[in-house]
C-alpha cells in the first residue's frame, strides 16, 4: 500500500493474514485479517528512532561491492 508517509508492502502469512512492513524501518506496522485493515495503521506509524539510529551504521550493500573491488 502507497500513501503520503510511504511504501508499505504486504506479507500473507500462513495463517491467512496480513502483515504490513514498513521500508524504512523494518518494522512490522501491523497484522490484520484484510488488507483494509492495515491502512489505518499505516498512516498512524511513526518509524522507531533507535531502529533508525541502529541502521545508520549498516553500510549498503552496494559499497560492500565497491569497497571489495578497489
Ligand atoms: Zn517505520
Amino acid at each position: 500500500m502507497r500513501n503520503g508517509i510511504g511504501f508499505f508492502p504486504h506479507r500473507l502469512n500462513k495463517d491467512g493474514s496480513y502483515d504490513s512492513i514498513c521500508l524504512k524501518c523494518l518494522d512490522t506496522v501491523a497484522r490484520a485479517e484484510t488488507e483494509a485493515e492495515l491502512v489505518d495503521h499505516e498512516i498512524t506509524h511513526i518509524c522507531d528512532a533507535t531502529r533508525l539510529a541502529e541502521r545508520r551504521f549498516v553500510q549498503p550493500p552496494a559499497l560492500y561491492i565497491r569497497n571489495a573491488v578497489e
